[in-house]
């Protein structure tokens, strides 16, 4: 054990997404173990090279990577970084159908988002636009299956100086792991709390076994909850700085999204509408990744509406509509 190893050592590497840097996580000890990787770009490789040699490591010692979630701001490097240094990859087993890039599941996913965007009532040109951007995304550089591990709730990584403990927190991505160390009450948050950045709750496909759409936003509600059974000290998070009150933090994104429900809800008072139109209601100007945040932030927030017996869908054509119910509710 090196004596003068850091507990956590935050690197913060460029990205070329609207979010800016990523933060990526290294915990030293007897095996080099890295928290998230940073985009696939020869600039965040170049600043997580200079960041690693400013602490006396190199590239080719690191051991484990630990992948809170498949968005490309995270897991990026991965492969790369695999065949750098023979480090294992660990990720949820729901990110990995992303990050191993299988060509056979991939396929089942764009199919699944082109029947979505469909439903969602977007144009055919749109749709086709947002496919290839998923694309274009992902599984450009798959991680080989010989070199990812996977990471339930509860798993522990023992290998740093401290251990730490794996926790489900589907919502913003299904796959979304943190990672607690619970004598200091430190917890590795990825995307699942930010300072000042509401995390989208993203549109994903079914689970395997499933057929339903996970309803991401009542999971992240779920996910919320959950870590308040914690005793967070400092949440160290994806992008931006540490957060010191979980509590006051979970109280403010919880009164965000009821108020963005009930605004989406005024948006339906008249007749029926799809995702697409009150997605360009609400956000009259997004285009391209941002557009497809949008539709998720809508289709989210109708999924609120609905569980709350406030608003019905119907289908008509294979697209879905949305109307207010008649039933007077007075909370979401
Ligand atoms: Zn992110």
């Amino acid at each position: 054990m090196n004596p003068t190893s850091s507990f956590l050592v935050p690197l913060r590497l460029p990205t070329p997404f609207a979010v800016g840097p990523v933060n990526v996580y290294l915990l030293e000890g007897p095996e080099l173990t890295l928290v998230d990787v940073g985009p696939d770009t020869a600039e965040a490789l170049a600043a997580l090279e200079a960041g690693l040699a400013a602490h006396g490591h190199a590239l080719t010692e690191l051991r484990h990577i630990v992948i809170t979630h498949a968005h490309p701001d995270h897991y990026g490097l991965a492969a790369r970084l695999a065949a750098l240094s023979g480090a294992r990859i660990y990720c949820h087993p729901l990110s990995r159908r992303v990050i191993a890039a299988a060509p056979a599941e991939l396929t089942q996913r764009y199919a699944w988002y082109g029947e979505w965007l469909r439903q969602a009532g977007l144009p055919e040109p749109i749709q086709a636009q947002l496919l290839e951007l998923f694309r274009s995304l992902e599984g450009q550089r798959g991680v080989p299956a010989d070199r990812l591990v996977e990471l339930n709730d509860g798993d522990r990584l023992p290998w740093g100086d401290r251990e730490w403990q794996a926790l489900h927190t589907p919502g913003h991505a299904q796959g979304h792991l943190c990672f607690y160390h619970r004598p200091s009450g430190a917890l590795l948050a990825g995307d699942h709390l930010l300072r000042g950045i509401t995390p989208n709750p993203g549109v994903e496909p079914p689970w395997p076994g499933s057929s339903e759409r996970p309803r991401s936003l009542i999971q992240y509600f779920q996910s919320l909850e959950r870590l308040t059974a914690l005793n967070i000290t400092t949440v160290w998070p994806g992008h931006g700085e540490p957060l010191y009150d979980y509590q006051a933090h979970r109280e403010e994104l919880s009164a965000f999204h009821h108020r963005r429900a009930d605004e989406i809800a005024a948006l339906l008072d008249g007749e029926s509408q799809t995702v697409y139109q009150l997605t360009r209601c609400f956000f009259p100007q997004l285009q391209r990744l941002d557009l497809f945040l949008g539709l998720s932030e809508v289709i989210a927030h109708l999924d609120l509406l609905e569980a709350a017996g406030r608003v019905s869908v119907s289908a008509a054509d294979g697209v879905l509509r949305y109307q207010l119910t008649d039933e007077p509710h007075s909370a979401t």
